[in-house]
């Protein structure tokens, strides 16, 4: 099928602009569009045949539920059964926002929807184009992130067209998404409340709001030889990962830059084309190698190595927002080993090394 992409500028947003979208969606189409966290694909919540679109699309395992997305508090009434106090407290602070709360569902929504559970995810994204798409089209929005799955999270319109074109019928396309990273996810079905999913809301913000709350074991899991199942069934995948092989080291920052380097010199004197994910503290460790075999700017892709400088190690929501646009320019370049500095696992760091981790396939050398 021809893929539709309309630019909608979010600051200047016109009377007709969503016209075209709402007819797809209420005919039971698909449309990516863009949410402060990441771009979605999105599909009527109620449709059990577009939420099979949109597994179809993704390539997505049908046990992996989707979010589903409302534009008042008030919609999320048809969505479930009851809506607990903890609920009200959370939107009132965190709505519209990226916060995903799991509760449990009513009949109106499919089990095609939810993945074939008795519980449904449900968010109220602040992106003005997201909202008002919603609020126009009427219907909650089934929509995970857009992305093919597996490959890293989109948040700009051309990493959905990299992924979707010919697949869906519309792409919004309203420039990067603000968060770069999912929306923290918290399971309300249970006492205490999990995160299932660590987001730009941290587990201290949630902690304003609810007296008690604990991590889903699998969150902070390190290992592929722990035997921890996630809650979410959308965690227990290979997830965000590059084509290239991804590596982590993690240590003290100086060694860190110094066993890159080593890792790095190996891989590209057997010439292989190597990406390195570094940071404004350590970028400079690495000249020498970048003299040798690539460019010293990043973003240019004229050597063997890549060296992307993700920014400073104090700017964490500049390096959430920056993640998987980095990740996706390794497989432009055609990095076929990637090494990657960790960063703090604090605050946002949490589900920025919860997204590399896993993009890693938990592959963690210690230095
Ligand atoms: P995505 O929208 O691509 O970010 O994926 C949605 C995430 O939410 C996946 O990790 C799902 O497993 C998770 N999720 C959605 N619905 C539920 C649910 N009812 N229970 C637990 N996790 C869920
Ligand atoms: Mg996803």
């Amino acid at each position: 099928m021809e893929t539709i992409i309309k630019k909608i500028d979010a600051s200047q947003i016109k009377p007709d602009d969503f016209s075209e979208a709402v007819r797809i969606l209420k005919a039971g189409g698909l449309v990516a569009f863009p949410t402060e966290t990441v771009y979605g694909l999105g599909g009527n919540a109620y449709d059990s045949t577009a939420s099979a679109k949109i597994y179809a699309a993704k390539g997505r395992p049908s046990d992996n539920p989707l979010i589903v997305h409302i534009s008042s508090f008030d919609e999320i009434y048809d969505l479930v059964k009851t809506v607990p106090e903890n609920a009200v407290r959370l939107s009132e602070r965190f709505w519209p926002g990226p916060l995903t709360m799991i509760l449990e569902k009513s009949d109106r929504v499919p089990k095609e929807t939810t993945g074939g559970l008795n519980t449904v995810a449900i968010r109220m994204p602040s992106h003005p184009v997201a909202n008002r798409l919603i609020k126009e089209a009427g219907i909650p929005i089934a929509a995970p992130s857009a992305n093919a799955s597996g490959r890293p999270s989109t948040t700009k319109a051309e990493h959905v067209i990299e992924d979707l074109s010919g697949r869906i019928d519309m792409i919004i396309d309203s420039g990067s998404s603000d968060i770069g990273l999912e929306s923290t996810i918290v399971d309300l079905t249970v006492e205490p409340p999990l995160i299932l999913r660590p987001g730009y809301i941290t587990a201290e913000d949630l902690k304003e709001v609810l007296s008690d709350i604990e991590y889903d074991k699998a969150v902070l899991r390190r290992s592929k030889d722990d035997n921890i199942v996630a809650k979410a069934p959308g965690m227990k995948y290979r997830h965000y990962a590059p084509k290239g092989e991804l590596t982590i080291f993690e240590g003290e920052p100086k060694n860190v830059a110094y066993a890159i380097k080593t890792a790095a010199e190996e891989k590209l004197k057997a010439g292989a084309k190597v990406g390195i994910l570094t940071s404004d503290e350590l970028s400079g460790e690495y000249i020498g190698l970048s003299e040798k075999y690539g460019s010293t700017v990043c973003d240019r892709n004229d050597g063997e190595l890549l060296l992307i400088d993700i920014g400073s190690r104090d700017d964490e929501a500049g390096i959430a927002a920056a993640l998987f646009d980095s990740l996706r320019k390794f497989d432009g370049y055609g990095a076929e080993a990637i090494y990657a500095e960790s960063f703090d696992s604090k605050d946002i760091g949490q589900a920025i090394m919860n997204r590399l981790i896993k993009a890693a396939g938990y592959h963690i050398v210690k230095v």
